[in-house]
């Protein structure tokens, strides 16, 4: 697996220090069981804060309190079993490879038996429960060359590809990629026409599309 799309640092940041919802820290935390690199800076995201809280020792109690939750984010990555693809490089994207921890928790690891709800235009959801009140999570199949609508964002987009590749204008975007798109783009994913494309795809805000049709339908979708 080569991944070209990465965290950025400010998500990297505020997943070591423990403060995203859980939308997002699922996502980040999918795209760290593929990615060697992104876990290694994570770890040193981590080096960092524990070093400025230990040149500050009045806040020495609220580290403990940090290292305890540092450790449970840890925990999530080092007791996933996709983290071992770090030394099977070569394994092949079978069905039952196509899920990585912690998503596989919360999907089933099964992608043959996902319930997909249809969203129009050949395009499936299945809308993934996080509980923190704050963002949306969906598992999308956009279908092999067609295009999602396009649209842009009134607030955050966290996107990994998990199987096929789309590209945008940002470029191209294949398994373990991670694109993170806020209000200032608007763009058209579109799947390359080898296979569908599925994606993991957190938000906090409705998608903004540019086809009114499909602002007015827009609710019943649920997007
Ligand atoms: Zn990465």
């Amino acid at each position: 697996v080569s991944i070209r799309h990465h965290i950025s640092d400010e998500t990297i940041i505020s997943y070591a220090s423990g403060s995203l919802a859980e939308g997002w820290g699922l996502v980040v935390a999918t795209h760290m069981a593929l990615c060697p690199s992104c876990r290694q800076r994570l770890a040193e995201a981590e080096m960092v804060g524990g070093e400025l809280l230990d040149a500050v020792p009045e806040i020495a109690s609220d580290k403990l309190w940090l290292d305890g939750l540092w450790a449970t984010q840890l925990s999530r990555l080092t007791g996933s079993e996709e983290v071992k693809v770090e030394s099977l490089p070569q394994r092949p994207a079978g069905q039952d490879f196509i899920l990585p921890e912690p998503l596989r928790s919360y999907v089933g690891g099964d992608v043959d038996a996902l319930k997909w709800q249809p969203l129009g235009l050949g395009a499936y959801q299945i809308r993934i429960d996080t509980g923190d009140g704050q963002t949306t999570a969906r598992l999308l199949k956009i279908p092999a060359g067609k295009p999602v609508p396009a649209h842009s964002h009134r607030g955050l987009e966290l996107t990994l590809v998990l199987s096929g590749s789309f590209h945008d204008s940002r470029g191209l975007f294949a398994r373990g990629d991670m694109e993170e798109v806020d209000e200032s783009l608007t763009h058209q994913p579109i799947a390359l026409p080898e296979a569908d494309c599925i994606c993991l795809a957190v938000t906090d805000a409705p998608l903004r599309f540019n086809s009114r049709f499909l602002r007015a339908i827009q609710p019943l979708l649920g997007i």
